[in-house]
């Protein structure tokens, strides 16, 4: 039997998978997505549990943009994608916060509060923050930055407050670093624009809505979506370039242009090749995710998202212990406007956790933990919002081992590799990095990364 021949293969329906899948459908490419479990969406995916449907990991959409915005990130990349704006049915955020000690810093989408409330607490650094924030608008963070520089120091050139840089730089490193001890300066550029300049938003109905318009433009133009079909290794011929797949079940498939959204360790492993140990991400969360039986602002947590911290140096690192305690993000899935959620709550928490310790767990040992751990972490949060937990009707927590299940992260790593590849090159010919290790992190991200890989390798090229 002769193998089916493509002219692109993708490994991982996440987001980056689909929208890389969906411009190769597009341009009458031979496209399949391969994916491993049994649903699509990656880290950004939906379960049921007790009749009810939870997502995998969402917070916020970040990079927000009004529909009459022609050129913001998500704009583009709805334009790409051929997707309405009205389809997404965004709901903005209400008031967020940095709160770091003693120090508060209220947020929203409308960045003249952030502005306020920094001249309020800082008020020395009223000039400083006015040029720091010209220059994060005026950089060309692909083409000026140095990929590889620090993003505390670049805040650093134009704050002089300590406490300032940490407050600002803790969202950054939040949604967005996987590097430890701080941000890629080109990173900390675009996750200010998204989180701050551009704002945060939440589809109504979470996260399936958006997969939905995904997937169905996908198969509208043509393209296979295959789940439940692993990819065991990526076959090579005698030059070493890529010419197809194996997939779990002994098929392949052929085509001489790979497009991973593996991640870069995976994928060379994949490849039968091996990494640099400093390739390796170290970084993973443990999240709680509690459904109330009344909003949370009803029981005092106001704010769509806290970010915070018991100290003004919060440690963006692999925690010693199960579990670091110290920082996190709480959002509340009901602060956004519009939301389904009402009249119940829902409310995460999230905090960095060691992957390490999580996986090695035999299985009662890890559901010993991940109880203690759970309430440890709502009791972590309550000081900066309210305690879940007297109105909490259902519970559910995921940790490093379910982030490794599930996406196939080695080490459960959230945001992978510390050593991003903007150019998509895992090494490999023929195969190209597309997602977290390429460069762009979160929804909106993950989404560009998947067009401008399929852009510039599999439609250009061929
Ligand atoms: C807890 C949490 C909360 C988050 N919240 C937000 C948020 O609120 N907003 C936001 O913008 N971003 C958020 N993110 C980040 C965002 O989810 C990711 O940046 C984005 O989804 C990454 O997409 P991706 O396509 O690069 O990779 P992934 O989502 O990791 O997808 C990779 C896919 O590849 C599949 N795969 C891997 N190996 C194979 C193989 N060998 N064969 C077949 N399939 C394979 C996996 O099963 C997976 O489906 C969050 C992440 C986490 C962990």
């Amino acid at each position: 039997m002769t193998a089916d021949r493509y002219d692109a293969l993708v490994i991982g329906a996440g987001m980056s998978g689909l929208a890389a899948g969906i411009r190769l459908a597009q341009f009458g490419r031979r496209v399949a997505i391969l994916e491993r479990h049994a649903l699509w969406g990656g880290l950004n995916s939906f379960y049921k549990r007790g009749g009810r449907r939870f997502d995998s990991g969402l917070h916020a959409l970040t990079n927000f943009a009004r529909p009459e915005s022609k050129t913001a990130p998500l704009s583009r990349v709805l334009r790409q994608l051929r997707l309405r704006f009205d389809d997404l049915h965004l709901g903005e955020q209400g008031r967020s916060r940095l709160h770091l000690a003693d120090v508060r810093l209220d947020f929203s989408n409308d960045f003249a509060l952030l502005e306020a409330e920094v001249a309020r607490a800082f008020p020395a650094q009223r000039t400083q923050f006015a040029s720091f924030v010209r220059a994060v608008r005026e950089a060309e963070p692909f083409t000026t930055v140095d990929p590889s520089a620090s993003g505390r120091a670049f805040l650093r050139e134009h704050l002089t407050d300590e406490d300032l840089v940490e407050a600002l730089m803790l969202p950054l490193c939040w949604y967005g670093s996987a590097r430890e001890g701080d941000v890629d300066a080109y990173q900390a550029i675009i996750l200010f624009r998204a989180i701050f300049l551009e704002g945060l938003a939440r589809p109504r109905g979470g996260i399936k809505p958006l997969l939905d318009l995904l997937v169905a433009r996908y198969k509208a133009e043509g393209g296979e979506l295959r789940t439940h079909h692993g990819v065991e290794s990526v076959l090579r011929d005698s030059r070493g370039a890529a010419r197809g797949v194996r997939l779990d079940s002994g098929d392949e498939l052929l085509s001489d242009r790979i497009l991973s959204s593996a991640g870069y360790v995976e994928t060379r492993n994949l490849c039968g090749e091996s990494s640099a140990p400093a390739d390796q991400g170290r970084l993973s969360f443990v999240e709680t995710q509690r459904v109330l039986s009344q909003p949370s602002a009803s029981i005092g947590a106001l704010h769509t998202l806290v970010f915070f911290s018991d100290s003004l140096r919060p440690a963006w690192r692999r925690p010693e212990e199960p579990v670091d305690l110290s920082n996190g993000v709480i959002a509340c899935s009901d602060n956004y406007a519009g939301n389904e959620i009402a009249p119940r709550g829902l409310m995460r928490v999230t905090c960095l956790a060691n992957p390490e310790t999580w996986c090695a767990y035999d299985e009662a040992e890890y559901r010993t933990q991940k109880d203690r751990w759970e309430d440890a972490i709502c009791a972590a949060a309550a000081p900066y919002a309210a305690d879940p937990r007297p109105l909490t009707t259902q519970v559910d927590c995921f940790t490093p081992r379910t982030i490794t299940h599930y996406t196939g992260h080695t080490g459960g790593t959230v945001y992978g590799s510390p050593r991003k590849r903007l150019d998509g090159d895992s090494g490999v010919p023929n195969v190209h990095l597309i997602g977290t290790d390429q460069g762009f992190v979160g929804i909106v991200g993950a989404l560009m990364s998947g067009i401008s890989i399929a852009n510039r390798h599999a439609l250009v090229a061929q």
